[in-house]
């Protein structure tokens, strides 16, 4: 089975790339998501652990998105796709908890966010892999892509909301630049080489959301924390290993 949708890398140099991989940039930018979830594993600890289905969500979809730029399978696509949902979905539903244990939200009761979520993420799955038109997958997924940057504003202190704001942005800039690869690929727009800047953009904007999660549970658990920005968008947070901290 074919993919129902190509992008600018693969359309307009198919001839002069390798017949090993289609898309060269686009293939291996994808192991970003890779590199970021192998530093967010590291992080991890015990107080932190309702990040790890995520992150070994956002490491499948580099692998499963590098198989995709690189061969142009569908089988290859689902790989990449449905573990995007998968990641996106688990965030929101530890971005919830976390609400309510900040006393926000609690008229929406968590066991109800929990199905939305279940069923929204089975009705985006079933429509990747029935439908032809890769728009309605694109309309879910900006749909769980809003629902998450909402939750990740609300729940952040004042004092990171400026974070919060700086990673959203990055994001829809990521979501733009994906848009031109699809809509304006011609000779000269393919040099730009967007969606590999879509795949840098994302994995970076990933990074920082489990960033600010972690930030939300050492602001309510009163943790101390060190935030050291690389590149002028990158969040690092460090932790005291054993810090001040009410549980
Ligand atoms: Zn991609």
């Amino acid at each position: 089975m074919k993919p129902n949708i190509n992008f600018c890398e693969g359309k307009m140099q198919k001839n002069l790339m390798s017949n090993n991989i289609e898309e060269l940039l686009n293939s291996f930018s994808s192991l970003i998501f890779c590199f970021f979830s192998l530093c967010l594993w590291h992080k991890l600890d015990k107080r932190f652990l309702q990040l790890s289905t995520p992150i070994a969500m956002n490491f499948i979809v580099g692998l499963g998105s590098f198989l995709f730029h690189s061969k142009g399978i569908r089988l290859f696509q689902f790989l990449d796709e449905i573990p995007m949902i998968l990641t996106i979905s688990s965030g929101i539903i530890i971005y919830h908890e976390e609400l309510h244990q900040q006393d926000k939200l609690k008229r929406i009761p968590y066991n109800f966010m929990q199905s939305l979520v279940c069923g929204l993420q089975t009705i985006t799955i079933i429509a990747n892999i029935y439908s032809k038109y890769f728009y309605i997958f694109e309309v879910l997924f900006m749909t769980f892509c809003i629902w998450i940057c909402t939750l990740v504003y609300i729940s952040s202190p004042p004092a990171n909301k400026y974070y919060a704001k700086r990673t959203i942005c990055l994001g829809f800039m990521g979501y733009g630049i994906w848009l031109i690869d699809q809509h304006y690929c011609n000779v000269y727009t393919t040099w730009f080489h967007f969606h590999m800047w879509w795949h840098i953009f994302i994995g970076i904007v990933v990074f920082n959301i489990m960033e600010l999660y972690r930030l939300n549970i050492c602001n309510r658990k009163k943790i101390e924390y060190q935030i050291k920005i690389f590149l002028g968008v990158i969040l690092d947070v460090t932790i005291q290993k054993n810090g001040n901290e009410k549980l």
